[in-house]
């Protein structure tokens, strides 16, 4: 497959995902985390999908498009590793979907990233409530659930906290 072959897959099945997830859980009221803000598209997707004062979005540096840029109130700035634990304190477990999207270019590098920031997006998650991720994860209590038809196994992945 050429870069991109996989680049177009990644962006077929995050948005199959995101659409995804966001049905399954419409009737949880709590807030919806997009970690990894980068140009703001998905951004600018869930905010088409969900009422925008529900999305929080963690990003270190936003650098994202002026029609994808959240306002100042709704970004917790800062490395997830220190605004991930903060927000389990200010929010509690009650998000509705975390979606995640914190790689780069290194498949290696990305997998050693998502083993440690697992155990800090976890907590953060509702009963019933989804997580998305570019990424494969490595939770104990979320269970891995099936892709939608339209995205291609190993480009996004489910998780879903059932009890
Ligand atoms: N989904 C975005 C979009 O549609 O435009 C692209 C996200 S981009 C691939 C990844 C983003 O994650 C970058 O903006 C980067 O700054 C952010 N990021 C990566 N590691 C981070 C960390 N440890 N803490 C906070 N943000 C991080």
């Amino acid at each position: 497959m050429s870069r991109l072959d996989l680049f177009i897959d990644r962006m077929v099945s995050q948005r199959a995902c995101i659409d995804h997830a966001v049905h399954l859980t419409r009737d949880l009221p709590g807030p919806v985390f997009e970690l990894g803000l980068g140009n703001g598209r998905t951004y600018h997707h869930l905010c088409g999908r969900l009422p925008a004062e529900k999305v929080f979005v963690f990003e270190r540096a936003v650098a994202s498009h002026p029609d994808s840029t959240p306002p100042a109130g709704q970004v917790l700035l800062g490395d997830v590793f220190e605004t991930l634990p903060q927000a389990l304190v200010r929010f509690g477990p009650v998000a509705r979907l975390i979606h995640a999207d914190l790689g780069g270019h290194d498949a290696e590098k990305n997998d050693v990233f998502a083993r440690e920031v697992s155990p800090l997006v976890e907590p953060l998650l509702a009963v019933g409530g989804l997580m998305v991720s570019s990424d494969r994860m490595y939770f104990t209590d979320l269970a891995e659930i099936a892709l939608p038809p339209d995205a291609v196994p190993g480009r996004c992945f489910i998780y879903r906290r059932e009890a």
